[in-house]
């Protein structure tokens, strides 16, 4: 059982904790805000007040033990910084960081951060896919050219089956799954049909996606 250990128990580190206790992974969560860690006794296996700019405090908790650190502190960049240089050195074997902005990650980067993310750019990248168009759903970028959507079959599409639509060729996207209520079909086929409300994931270049989202 992979054990994992969040730093920060802001809204980010406390929404990560609680998915991954939720999926019953062993969870250790830490934060210098002794209220905070009192109310993460309910979401996490172990709850524990400590400064993790504190090289022995980590040392004590044995956090190169941990398969996955993530270091969930944002507004506090030396802090963040700090955290991440210490937890390289004492040999973790996998960091996630959250970065407050470009400049941030990419020092996280440098230290060698093995994944950094950016939480309110993401968020603020699917909210402006899905105010193009109330059919996108969700909006995942894969790369800075390539994405993934997921859109509601548009009126042209439906009771037609997935070579009818010539998704490759008219859209040059590939469609991934398709979603009907709470079923999925992973490996749709050419000779899929589309109904009313499905749901399509779909990938493909940004402007490709693009031109599908206007038309969807
Ligand atoms: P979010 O958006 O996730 O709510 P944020 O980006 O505003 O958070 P902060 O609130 O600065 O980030 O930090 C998240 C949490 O990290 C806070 O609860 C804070 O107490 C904790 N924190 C900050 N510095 C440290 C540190 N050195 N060691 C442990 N926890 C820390």
């Amino acid at each position: 059982m992979k054990q994992y250990a969040i730093i920060g128990l802001g809204r980010f580190g406390t929404s990560v904790a609680k998915t991954l206790y939720g999926m019953e992974y062993e969870v250790l969560g830490m934060d210098t805000d002794e209220d905070k860690v009192q109310d993460a006794v309910d979401y996490v296996t172990h709850a524990v007040t400590a400064d993790s700019t504190d090289e022995n405090a980590l040392k004590a908790l044995g956090i190169r033990n941990f398969d996955v650190v993530v270091v969930a502190i944002g507004a506090d960049i030396q802090a963040s910084i700090l955290t991440a240089l210490i937890l390289k050195e004492q040999g973790v074997k996998h960091i996630v960081a959250k970065a407050q902005n470009e400049l941030h990650g990419k020092v996280l980067s440098k230290i060698g951060v093995d994944k950094v993310v950016y939480p309110e750019r993401d968020m603020g990248v699917r909210v402006a896919h899905n105010l193009i168009s109330p059919n996108i759903l969700d909006y995942i970028e894969l790369s800075p050219d390539y994405s993934m959507a997921e859109i509601v079959a548009g009126e042209k599409m439906l009771g037609k089956t997935l070579a009818e639509v010539d998704f490759r060729r008219k859209y040059r996207c590939n469609v991934m799954a398709i979603k009907t209520d709470d079923k999925i079909n992973i490996s749709p086929l050419a000779n899929d049909k589309i109904h009313k409300g499905d749901v399509l994931v779909v990938i493909g270049k940004n402007e490709d996606l693009q031109d599908l989202e206007e038309e969807a």
